[in-house]
């Protein structure tokens, strides 16, 4: 019995853990660099289930690939880098307040360099499709005739993206060391409208930064802005975005940066999956349609949350929804109770009980406009 159970639970997790990529897989620089768009076999690649260990293959990926040099980190001030006065550099910020730094219909035009090899495309294919099955923002190829404006993800240096659509051909770089789908869904938010956390206005309430701890020079990393730059859409703060930084952000002793005063600070600084409250906000500011269905006489919202591999009850049973963050927050999401359910009661009905077994399965993308 004991060992018909060990050999049905290996199988799972060989498919989870086997990788085959080669460095090339990922970025081969030798390429002829050129714009392409991504095919339908990147989205439907396997590969991402079987993460590949880019530090086995000599690839250096920091503790947060976000953490870069420029300003906050990954967040690029101007398309070709020039050192900008305080009072443009101020205007570049204002992305989201601003409605023409909004991508018209969430329509976010792209290309990607040539140089990615099919790992990295399939990844980046997973970073892109976890905005369509979860917001109504769009990634499409780039059709010259009709977008002046577009993203050109391409292996710079680093990991950086500007903030918003900010004219012509916008650069967001991943380099080999950030082909990671929770780095990527964080840079792809960057250029759909979005800072950083921990920038909000309100931040001060919510955790102090430990400046004698902040390596030297970084001091503007932690710049916070008012409301008239920032929109916080009406959601509360948000210490589990994929946006916040993490407690050793900028660190120049090893000590912690950000200390939480107070609020669930468990999540701080995942590089893993959207929060909920990160798709509420994208959802909102893109003005997305609610899709609603009826259960049991009550209004509910249309489950995008469920399991992607059959194998995710069996996962679940044997402790992988604690183990792998990847299985909790994006694979099996439904078998690790990451579903959450915003009912409207129906005034004609009362809600009924049988209708709590449906909360496994029902993702709460819920507007009160
Ligand atoms: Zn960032």
């Amino acid at each position: 019995m004991w060992l018909s159970v060990g050999v049905f639970v290996a199988m799972p997790i060989l498919a989870f853990t086997a990788s085959v990529v080669s460095i090339k897989d990922i970025v081969d620089r030798e390429r002829p660099e050129f714009e392409t768009t991504l095919k339908e076999t990147d989205f439907s690649a396997k590969s991402t289930l079987e993460p590949a260990d880019l530090v086995r293959l000599g690839i250096e990926v920091k503790q947060d690939p976000t953490m870069g040099n420029k300003m906050e980190g990954d967040i690029a001030t101007s398309v070709d880098e020039k050192p900008l006065s305080d009072a443009v550099r101020r205007s570049t910020r204002n992305a989201i307040r601003q409605t023409y730094r909004r991508w018209p219909n969430g329509e976010i035009p792209y290309t990607l360099s040539s140089q990615y090899g099919s790992y990295a495309r399939s990844v980046i294919a997973k970073a892109i499709k976890e905005y369509h099955d979860k917001t109504c923002v769009r990634f499409v190829p780039r059709d010259p005739n009709r977008h002046a404006d577009y993203v050109y993800i391409h292996p710079d240096d680093g990991c950086y993206s500007l903030v918003g659509r900010t004219g012509g051909r916008q650069p967001l770089s991943l380099d080999s060391g950030c082909i990671q789908v929770g780095t990527i869904v964080h840079e792809l938010m960057h250029a759909v409208g979005f800072f950083h956390e921990q920038s909000r206005s309100d931040r001060d309430e919510y955790l102090d930064i430990v400046w004698s701890n902040v390596m030297k020079g970084a001091d503007d990393q932690f710049e916070k802005y008012t409301n008239s730059v920032i929109d916080h859409l009406g959601e509360p703060y948000d210490f589990s975005s994929i946006m916040h930084y993490g407690p050793y952000a900028f660190s120049g002793n090893g000590k912690k940066t950000l200390q939480p005063k107070k609020g669930n600070a468990e999540r701080m600084g995942q590089r893993v999956a959207f929060s909920e409250i990160d798709l509420r906000k994208i959802n909102r500011l893109y003005q997305c349609p609610i899709r609603q269905i009826q259960v049991n006489g009550n209004s509910v919202i249309e489950n995008q949350c469920r399991d992607e591999n059959w194998r995710c009850p069996f996962w679940m049973l044997y402790d992988f929804c604690s183990d792998f963050e990847e299985i909790r927050f994006i694979v099996c999401r439904q078998s690790c109770g990451q579903c959450t359910t915003t009912f409207r009661p129906s005034k004609a009905t009362k809600p009924q009980k049988k209708m709590f077994p449906l909360r496994r399965s029902i993702i709460g993308i819920h507007f009160d406009v």
